[in-house]
């Protein structure tokens, strides 16, 4: 079996992702190998194909135990046999892991690496043929990673003692310097690096201003029912006051953090992983060590500490490669308060500087995503086009004069304002604490009463990051005039800023979308199919004990969607079917969709597109054309149209069981002689009426075909 028959085979795939067929056919010809991929990038596949391709056990190191059984149980669910070890299992079942290990039934075994380094289990690896060896988490081996486990640094053994095995050591985060840690420790110096790219365009890049969040993301989550999300925040009182304010508005969301007992922690953890409760707040805690695939957004209520985590938090998002949205809200009270902490932290310089760069990200005024991966050391030549910046490129506006208006004000208050006074005295407010300073006497006190307080603090904040003003972190973050500003404000130098218009407009484009627009036909034929699928996956997955995604990914799902399979051989052409799930799983679907399908046929409500489709679903269960339009109760010739739209479109049908060569032959000379008439009725007179019509138009699809081929 080569590796490709191997994926459609175990896991349903069709195709390899990028690097993974490289990384496979390195381990079979027996090499080591160090692979770089991000979540979702397909890192499994890379060592699983090798452990069920060569001789002997597969053996897996991971550091997480729910991850452990998570993999494992995915690989059950397609018939593979594999299984882990770990100390949190009852020693009987320990003991009947070894059994199979020793008798040689197991294709893969996970272990923590604790276990790894016991004598007996080296005992246990001697007596057997191992096929690979892979590191899961290899970031973890080096104390440069971010993520030290001083057990990781003992496996330099396995490549001493088991010198024929290839070693191959995945990790979703490392720089260079981590990365050559790992193979010095590893003690695979020599072997190649695979790096795959590390974007991932399925993800949707948006950052908001951070008021009304509530209301938002109340919004948001009404628009997409039933979807799994995360929103990270800062404080663990927040994750649990927003999982409340979402309760009381009728959502089903838990909240998560460090300080809830390990039992409550893990019970969240199931429920999210089961579909049961589809949205968790909660702090960056979250989401280490979970597999889920369809996780379909993930908010990040306050500014990440830095461009990595926020990377690696909405990376939890669409590890299946189906299209996922994040938001980021963006506060400067965030800003402040992040800078605070980083006071009282110990690696102050570096740190400040991570939070510059998130600062700048959540800011840009260009492709976010060009930022994103910039950081990370790739460079992205065009924009990507779904990022808000790429959806709503910025308008840009002579702004001298709002600087001055504000830089005066900061002069003028003796550089004793913050950015919410500050925004106050332009706006001629009349709150205590200002009247209090006395800032109402400042001569631009009111000067920009014609703007809003939003549109002012989004022109504040350009200041900024233009670096006219600066924030006095050891002082309260009062606002201070810098050189630069000082030109500006002496009239020397203009200053360029984006409209705020922009930031409205796109705001209140973001929340128009979707909100109020009907569907169209097709969508609800669709998103009734859809709720139909996904209630049938988890009442299986709850008859099964495991979780929905397992049985189907959301990709899985969607490809069912729109392919509408009815017979078996359709349904294993869908990506992620395997044999192993089409049998277990594939009457149930089946059963669902040609229910569906009746059921709208029925009401004669299919949108023309669709109809073509359900006359094809019927075709390919085995019925013939004819047949197809007594059960549809529509006319054959109907049928037929549909049938050759979809030869047209390149579905495989064949039309040589619809017409014969000589009849081809004649509409080929009828079509010369009649100067090609574009009404069948030409035709069909043309050949007194002996020709049917469906004949002539799958003719007349045949030779367009040929002449297209030419
Ligand atoms: P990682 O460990 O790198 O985060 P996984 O190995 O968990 O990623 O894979 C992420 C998802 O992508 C899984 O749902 C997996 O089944 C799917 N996947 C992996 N390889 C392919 C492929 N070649 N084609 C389609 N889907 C794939
Ligand atoms: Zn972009």
């Amino acid at each position: 079996m080569t590796p490709q028959e191997a994926l459609q085979k175990y896991f349903g795939y069709d195709n390899f992702r990028p690097m993974q067929a490289e990384v496979i056919s390195e381990a079979m010809e027996g090499k080591d190998a160090l692979v770089l991929m991000p979540t979702g990038g397909g890192k499994s596949v890379c060592y699983q194909i090798p452990a069920l391709l060569r001789e002997g056990v597969g053996v897996i190191v991971s550091p997480l135990i729910s991850l452990m059984k998570d993999q494992v149980e995915a690989l059950k669910a397609n018939g593979i046999a594999a299984a882990y070890l770990n100390s949190s299992q009852p020693m009987a079942e320990q003991q009947a892991v070894i059994t199979e290990v020793q008798e040689g039934t197991l294709a893969m075994l996970y272990v923590s690496p604790e276990r790894l380094l016991t004598r007996d289990f080296y005992n246990l690896l001697k007596s057997i043929p191992v096929s690979v060896f892979a590191i899961d988490e290899a970031h973890c081996i080096s104390a440069w990673g971010h993520d030290f486990r001083p057990e990781y640094t003992k496996l330099k053994f396995l490549k001493e003692q088991f010198a024929e095995v290839p070693l191959m050591a995945l990790t979703a985060t490392a720089d260079p310097t981590t990365r050559e840690d790992i193979q010095e420790q590893l003690g695979i110096t020599n072997t190649r690096q695979f790096v795959a790219s590390f974007d991932r365009p399925n993800l949707d890049l948006m950052v908001l201003p951070a008021n009304r969040r509530i209301e938002i993301i109340t919004r948001f989550i009404q628009d997409r029912p039933g979807q799994s999300g995360i929103i990270y925040c800062l404080a663990r009182k927040t994750t649990e006051q927003i999982a409340t304010k979402l309760r009381n508005a009728g959502f089903n969301a838990a909240h998560y953090h460090g300080q809830m007992t390990p039992e409550e922690r893990n019970r969240v953890q199931e429920q999210f992983i089961r579909d049961q409760v589809p949205i968790i707040c909660a702090t960056v805690a979250f989401g280490m060590g979970i597999d889920k695939s369809n996780v379909r957004w993930v908010m990040h209520y306050n500014l990440p500490k830095n461009l990595e985590g926020y990377y690696q938090e909405i990376g939890r998002a669409g590890r299946d490669g189906q299209p996922s949205e994040t938001i980021l809200f963006y506060s400067y009270g965030d800003v402040q308060m992040l800078n605070r902490f980083i006071e009282e932290g110990g690696n102050q310089e570096v740190e400040r500087a991570k939070l510059d760069s998130m600062n700048e990200y959540a800011q840009a005024k260009i492709c976010r995503r060009k930022i994103l991966l910039n950081y990370f050391g790739e460079r992205l030549t065009e924009d990507c086009g779904h990022c808000d910046v790429c959806r709503n490129p910025p308008k840009y506006l002579d702004g001298t004069i709002l600087a001055q208006k504000a830089l005066s004000a900061v002069v003028r208050s003796q550089q004793k304002v913050g950015l919410q006074m500050l925004t106050d005295v332009l706006r001629g407010s009349r709150k205590k604490e200002l009247l209090a300073a006395g800032h109402d006497k400042i001569k631009t006190f009111g000067a920009g009463a014609d703007l809003s307080e939003f549109a002012w603090q989004q022109y504040l904040l350009q200041f900024i990051q233009l670096g006219l003003i600066r924030p006095n972190f050891k002082h309260n973050h009062v606002l201070e005039l810098t050189p630069t500003g000082e030109a500006v404000l002496k009239g020397e130098q203009p200053v360029r800023v984006v409209s705020v218009d922009t930031l409205m407009q796109q705001r209140k484009q973001e929340a128009a979308e979707k909100a109020v627009r009907p569907k169209s036909k097709k969508e609800l034929f669709y998103d009734g199919l859809a709720d139909r699928l996904k209630s049938l996956r988890y009442l299986l997955a709850q008859e099964e004990g495991r979780a929905p995604y397992m049985v189907f990914s959301d990709a899985t799902l969607e490809d069912m969607q729109s392919r509408l399979p009815v017979a078996e051989h359709t349904f294993k052409a869908v990506s992620g079917v395997t044999d192993h799930k089409l049998k277990q799983y594939g009457p149930h679907f089946l059963e669902e969709i040609l229910a569906y399908i009746r059921e709208k046929s029925a009401e004669n409500a299919t949108p023309p597109k669709i109809t073509q489709k359900i006359s094809w679903a019927w075709y390919q269960s085995g019925l013939s054309p004819e047949e197809v339009a007594r059960q549809r109760e529509i006319a054959p010739p109907t049928v037929h149209s549909h049938l050759v739209d979809l030869y047209s479109q390149g579905f495989p049908l064949d039309p040589m069981s619809f017409v014969s060569d000589w009849e081809i032959e004649q509409v080929r000379e009828a079509r010369k002689e009649l100067k090609d008439p574009k009404q069948l009725k030409v035709y069909f007179d043309h050949f007194e009426g002996q020709v049917p019509y469906e004949r002539i138009r799958w003719a007349l699809a045949v030779i367009d075909e040929e002449e297209k081929a030419r």
